[in-house]
């Protein structure tokens, strides 16, 4: 996973004011602020989490971007086969790295763990939610010729007697994408978009705001691309900085958006040529490529807001976010799908 340039201790506070707010989390989901330099974040007693009449509204971005031509991460494999896949049905206790451990110890469980780990973050928080006795069944593709596992489908049932709730994924890739994304058993996405989005085509979300790293929390959204993706900004803004702490950031740049909120992008493979410090990037404009620069280990984008405070706040707090549903054909195609993998857990199981 790449490591981000962001502080060195972090607080993770839980904010009854902002969850009973009209954010729009769901009620229960974790609201976190970091603070910058080692300094804990105050807690956020009021709704600033909400965009400010004096940050423009995003562009509507008349996308999609295709991908960049020069890329050759982008041939995708045929992500919805089932042949060659494995099934993985484990009963958690410990960790789910030690039980994966076990489970499977000629593989690479903390590849494979890392994978489940960024399926499983968008119905649950695994990091502190997940208990012994749950039972995890998965499909998944082994690493190799430059992939990652692969997670194909899950499914996860808690232990009775915790307040968890079962749910299933399944990887499919909906028309018209160029990835494979992971939709619940209706059809409707896994992971939410932001309606800001500044990438319109990435293959997958590998951070998400908050996640426990080493000693921090991550400041930001990890959206992994090809090199060369068109990076935009939704919100527009003047140019504050560009190119600090390099080693760890790369190529990067902070818009003041107004109201005293501003986006950063790490990584970045270059800064379009007409931006200095001073200048205004208008809403929807290309500010960026998605690179692989400071600390990184594959190209993705970093993406982060800070507050009026300059201390990194969710994005997917600040503005809205939403989940695609799949229909027609994609549907029941789709379906199609799930029933094959679920056949083959039900096997895998026994
Ligand atoms: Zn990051």
């Amino acid at each position: 996973m790449p490591a981000p340039r962001v502080p060195a201790a972090f607080v993770l506070a839980v904010l009854p004011a902002i969850l009973a707010s009209a954010c729009r989390r769901q009620p229960g989901e974790p609201v976190f602020v970091i603070g910058l330099d080692g300094q804990a974040g105050p807690p956020r007693a009021d709704t600033a989490l909400v965009v400010p009449d004096s940050v423009p509204p995003p562009d509507s971005l008349a996308l999609p971007d295709s991908l960049p031509p020069d890329s050759s991460a982008i041939a995708p494999p045929v992500y919805e086969s089932l042949e060659g896949a494995h099934v993985l049905a484990v009963e958690v206790h410990g960790s789910l790295y030690a039980t994966l451990q076990e489970a499977c110890p000629d593989g690479d469980p903390d590849v494979l763990g890392a994978h489940l780990t960024r399926c499983l973050w968008w119905d649950m928080d695994p990091w502190h939610d997940i208990c012994a006795g749950d039972s995890i069944i998965a499909i998944y593709h082994d690493s190799g010729a430059g992939m990652e596992n692969r997670t194909v489908a899950l499914r996860y049932a808690p232990v009775a007697g915790t307040s968890n709730s079962a749910f299933a994924l399944y990887q499919y890739r909906r028309s018209g994408d160029n990835y494979p994304s992971y939709w619940h058993p209706g059809g409707t996405e896994v992971i939410r978009l932001l309606d800001a989005m500044p990438v319109s085509t990435f293959e997958e979300i590998t951070g998400v705001f908050g996640e426990p790293r080493g000693d921090h929390g991550h400041g930001g959204v990890d959206f992994k691309a090809p090199e060369g993706t068109p990076v935009r900004t939704p919100h527009g803004g003047r140019v504050v900085r560009m190119n600090w702490n390099t080693e760890y950031n790369g190529q990067c740049l902070e818009l003041d958006m107004g109201g005293g909120y501003s986006e950063i992008y790490l990584h970045l493979q270059g800064i379009a040529p007409e931006l200095s410090c001073g200048s205004t990037a208008a809403c929807g404009s290309v500010v960026g490529w998605v690179g692989s620069t400071g600390r990184s280990y594959s190209a993705h984008l970093h993406y982060q807001i800070n507050d009026e405070n300059g201390y990194a706040i969710d994005p997917y707090l600040f503005g809205g976010s939403h989940s695609r549903s799949l229909s027609g054909a994609d549907l029941e195609a789709f379906r199609a799908f799930t029933a094959a993998c679920d056949s083959m857990m039900a096997a895998g199981a026994r």
